[in-house]
């Protein structure tokens, strides 16, 4: 810190993640430089939004004293464009606080994780959100000079960096409240420097935002000439958008305020506009996102709407309004009902709150149901996106849990693929005649899951399975019990039953063949002793000669694994292990006379179920050791 000649004037170093967001910014959206505009405007609007809303409690900060709104100009001979406002403004502290650091956590975890190629990727750095550091786009350096609302006579601030690593910021004097940011263009930047330019990228940005925007032009006589003085033009109709009518709305206008409200550089996939009076009195617009926020599996993951209460900004992030399942939803929410002193607590357990929260859901789940069977590959998209946490679904919300289970995407054996595209009611469509159940499987990953043996006999018998291998799978099918009227059944738990789907003949054989097998059922206890729960003779696999499974009621594999890597204490799982009676290999061990040869052979099939259903068993070196001693009997 250097105390120079100015009053209270100190230079800082900006927070390590700032100086690579710059950096980045800088070389990453060269092709999209006007978006400075978006970004700095938004905050304008903000700062008016913040002003409004503080003044509520504290009406000495406005009283109506200047008509809220944001000026733009420019001057050639300076190299500067200027953008200003009478909003909130701001205290040193914010200052600092404000543009000086970010404030997200994980943002380095986030920038460090991002290849030179992901650098150059506009979307990937718009998915972050570039705010007000997007100025040094098109400005080599920035000046704002503010002062907040409230402040004592003419105290205000000036923050000034040149965006490499530093910025200062000293004590002057402002004689009106709010923010003045000041762009010195660098020579990329001076196409700005033109009346025609600046209006076309403003009323692009500006036509959703409700406070009005002028433009700084020159004044012309009746036939156009300079006068050589200058006017402010108001741009765009300052009206704040969801206040319109749907129907004068251009779905440009939709997607620029989406870009307004969610910091996202792309555009949303789909939304959805509401007015609703009665019992509740609001209006919400909705949007889908198209990508995945970068943060959105942090724990601290910022989510939730605006609010808005009789057209007056209450506060952003206000997560109340939707279940966490749905925290990638964007947009606002405007009520006549709710106080205008709302605050988070009172949020809390609120009615209006509650119903509102259960409306928006519903809209939402209705948009996304008409998406899925509107434009396939849309739902697709999203899927990619959400999908994971729209699995959160059936566990946070009972009451529309069969709506989201209709939204859920699958792979299944129908498909040679492991993109998640199967809804389980096209499956429901599928199912065989007299197949009462919905089959599942859960597994480590898509090939695991392909290629388990537990899928021998349904590929015999021409029965679909759904195939489930994201982590979150197992957890989600204890909330997701039925859909359709139909229960889901786990393939790998011992009450699986088929016989429905076999003939008489064909029962009657399995029937004799198990009799058969009763005395090598018995060796094979015997051997095993309480190592497993159970040993029975199963007629479900073909190129397989046995394989484990659990107790309807036991914890499942995927389920105990899950647990496991989360550190928790799992109890040993007890299997059932059931052999294929038709397979050589089971028929050499029951030839085998020796009791010493037999026990070798379980120990191999044992373990060769274990590792099918494991991908891990728990003494490989008994295994290894019985499986070579049979090989050097070949
Ligand atoms: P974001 O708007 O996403 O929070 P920004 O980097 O654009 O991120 O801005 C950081 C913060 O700086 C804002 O949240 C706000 O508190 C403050 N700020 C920026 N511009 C203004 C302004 N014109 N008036 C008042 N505060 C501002």
């Amino acid at each position: 810190m250097s105390e120079t000649t100015t009053a209270n004037k100190e230079t800082r170093g900006f927070q390590s993640e700032v100086k690579q967001l710059l950096h980045l910014m800088i070389h990453s959206l060269y092709s999209n430089k006007e978006i400075f505009l978006r970004e700095l405007i938004s905050n304008a609007s903000d700062a008016a939004d913040k002003l409004r809303f503080q003044a509520l409690s504290n009406p000495e900060l406005y009283q109506g004293d200047a008509d809220l709104g944001v000026k733009l100009s420019f001057d050639k001979e300076t190299k500067t464009i200027t953008i200003s406002d009478n909003g909130i403004g701001m205290t040193r502290e914010n200052v600092i606080d404000h543009l000086g650091t970010i404030a997200k956590s994980g943002t380095a975890e986030f920038f460090s994780k991002l290849s030179d190629e992901q650098t150059k990727d506009s979307q990937l750095i718009g998915q972050f959100g570039v705010g007000f550091y997007s100025a040094f786009i098109v400005a080599d350096a920035v000046t704002v000079r503010t002062r907040v609302a409230g402040a004592a006579s003419n105290e205000a601030v000036q923050w000034h960096s040149e965006g490499e690593g530093e910025y200062t910021v000293e004590s002057i004097e402002k004689a009106s409240r709010g923010t003045d940011i000041i762009l010195h263009l660098r020579d990329e930047g001076e196409e700005f420097l033109s009346e025609w330019r600046l209006r076309d990228v403003i009323s692009k940005y500006s036509d959703h935002i409700g406070i009005p925007v002028f433009i700084q032009t020159e004044d012309r006589d009746d036939e156009g000439k300079e006068t050589g003085n200058k006017k402010w033009e108001q741009i765009n109709k300052a009206q704040a958008l969801w206040t319109r009518s749907k129907s004068d709305i251009s779905d440009e206008e939709y997607q620029e305020f989406y870009k307004h409200v969610s910091h996202d550089f792309a555009e949303p996939l789909v939304w959805s506009h509401n007015k609703v009076e009665g019992k509740n009195d609001y209006t919400s617009l909705l949007y889908i996102p198209s990508k995945a926020p970068w943060d959105m599996m942090n724990r601290d993951h910022k989510s939730g709407l605006k609010l808005y209460v009789q057209r007056v900004f209450i506060m952003d992030d206000a997560e109340q309004f939707m279940p966490s399942y749905l925290r990638f939803v964007r947009g606002l929410i405007d009520s006549n009902d709710l106080p205008l002193n709302v605050s988070r607590e009172i949020l809390q357990d609120n009615k209006v709150t509650q119903s509102l929260r259960n409306a928006c859901s519903k809209r939402v789940l209705t948009m996304l149901e008409r998406m899925a069977s509107n434009d396939a590959e849309k739902y697709q998209t999203f899927w990619k996106q959400f999908g994971l946490v729209m699995k959160e679904g059936p566990a946070e919300d009972m009451a529309n849990k069969e709506k989201i289970a209709g939204l859920l995407r699958f792979a299944s054996t129908e498909l040679d693929s492991a993109e998640q595209t199967i809804g389980l009611a096209s499956y429901v469509e599928r199912m065989k005649e007299g197949q009462d159940k919905i089959y599942y499987l859960t597994a480590d990953s898509y090939a695991a899951a392909k290629n388990s043996p537990h899928l021998e006999q349904f590929k015999a018998k021409g029965i679909e399975v759904v195939l489930m291998f994201d982590r979150i799978d197992e957890w989600l099918m204890n909330y997701l019990t039925e859909f359709d009227g139909k229960q889901f059944q786990s393939i790998t738990k011992a009450g699986l039953d088929l016989s429905k789907f076999e003939d008489e003949a064909e029962k009657e054989k399995h029937k004799e063949t198990e009799q058969e097998f009763k005395s090598v059922v018995e060796r094979i206890k015997g051997y095993l002793g309480d190592r497993v729960k159970d040993v029975r003779t199963t007629f479900k696999l073909a190129t397989t000669p046995a394989v484990v499974v659990t107790d309807d009621f036991e914890m499942g594999t995927q389920m105990a694994k899950l647990l496991e890597a989360a550190g928790q204490a799992v109890p040993e799982v007890k299997y059932i292990f059931e052999i294929n009676p038709d397979h050589a290999l089971v028929k050499m061990m029951s030839d085998e006379a020796d009791e010493v040869a037999f026990g070798r052979w379980v120990e191999v099939l044992l373990g060769q179920a274990m590792l099918a259903e494991r991908g891990s068993m728990t003494d490989p070196s008994q295994f290894l050791g019985a499986m070579n001693q049979l090989l050097t009997k070949v």
